[in-house]
């Protein structure tokens, strides 16, 4: 149901990659939208993850909650479950979800030592647009 919604409501994916991969999930469980504290998260396009809110797993409320949460995103968590990206196509949807987890892994180690450093406002505007730039070339 996800994926069929996803396909229709946006029309430059090509490709949907679901997982349970161990940081992302855990991560996800804290029902928490992952900061910018890596560049990184604007390959995601914006200057945050954002976690869907909770609805049973196959459910139209939890296509719902995702679609909303990937408002200008590529990508979400989805509370108590997991993640969601989607890609041009399937090499880039992988690539993404790989990025994704190594990003949750980042940021959950961050946090053991402190509370990490976010870049600004400004800063992420300055990446989303050379991550523009580069979209356009590859
Ligand atoms: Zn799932």
């Amino acid at each position: 149901m996800i994926h069929r919604d996803v396909y229709v409501a946006r029309r430059e994916a090509g490709a949907i990659v679901h997982a349970h991969s161990p940081f992302a999930t855990s991560l996800a469980c804290l029902r928490r939208d992952i900061p910018a504290f890596h560049y990184m998260i604007a390959r995601f396009g914006g200057d945050t993850l954002r976690c869907a809110s909770y609805a049973t797993f196959g459910t139209q409320a939890l296509s719902d909650a995702a679609l909303a949460a990937m408002a200008q995103r590529n990508a979400c968590l989805l509370a108590n479950h997991g993640m969601l990206v989607f890609g041009r196509n399937l090499d880039q949807a992988l690539d993404l979800a790989v990025e994704l987890e190594a990003l949750c892994e980042q940021y959950w180690r961050a946090c053991q030592l402190g509370e990490p450093v976010l870049l600004d406002a400004r800063e992420m505007a300055t990446v989303l647009e050379k991550f523009a730039h580069y979209g356009q070339q590859s």
